[in-house]
């Protein structure tokens, strides 16, 4: 009877995973790498949003996320402005999407972090791919037919972030106690 022999295993697939090894060990190395770098404990609001029209707009509608996906409610918040008001980056970003959808002119601004800005009714010369700034004027408010607000006119500002509705007034607001705390340098060590 023959010896057990090593089992046949071709010359390039015992390279490949030689490879795929040395891959897996320099993913490590790296992922080590990152963990060693100094993260933040909680993600700070992204700090210095300004508001999208000026000067401050009253907010006529306030946001009231629904409590279903599929139920209505009101995923944004709406700023009192006339029609032709300049409409600002409220952050940095980039143009996602300007467009028609369904009745009314959409501008959506992509800020990094998974938050992205929409505005409506909006119209605007920009074209998808264009970087903005915070406080730069991108589009102008239009008066859609059957209004958001109507018969007054409004800016309805959306926040996601990834998939989610978020209050966008946590970004222009600073909702933090309005109170004075002792400084504290943290464990000293
Ligand atoms: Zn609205």
């Amino acid at each position: 009877m023959a010896p057990l022999s090593r089992p046949f295993i071709p010359l390039p697939v015992l390279l490949l995973v030689r490879l795929l090894a040395g891959v897996g060990v320099a993913a490590l190395l790296l992922a080590g790498a990152a963990a060693a770098a100094p993260v933040p404990a909680t993600p700070a609001p992204p700090p210095g949003w300004v508001w999208p029209l000026e000067p401050r707009p009253a907010v006529v509608r306030a946001f009231d996320p629904p409590e279903k996906p599929w139920l209505s409610g009101h995923r944004g918040v709406d700023l009192g402005a006339g029609r032709g008001s300049p409409v600002l980056a409220p952050a940095d970003g980039t143009v996602v999407f300007a467009g028609w959808v369904v009745d009314r002119p959409v501008l959506t601004i992509d800020h990094g972090s998974g938050l992205r800005s929409s505005f409506e009714p909006v119209a605007t010369a920009l074209a998808v791919g264009t970087a903005v700034v915070r406080g730069q004027p991108v589009g102008t408010l239009e008066a859609p037919g059957a209004g958001h607000c109507s018969p007054a006119e409004c800016l309805h500002w959306g926040v996601r972030r990834g998939d989610d509705y978020v209050d966008p007034l946590q970004f222009v607001e600073d909702r933090r106690p309005s109170v004075l705390l002792p400084w504290d340098p943290g464990p000293s060590g």
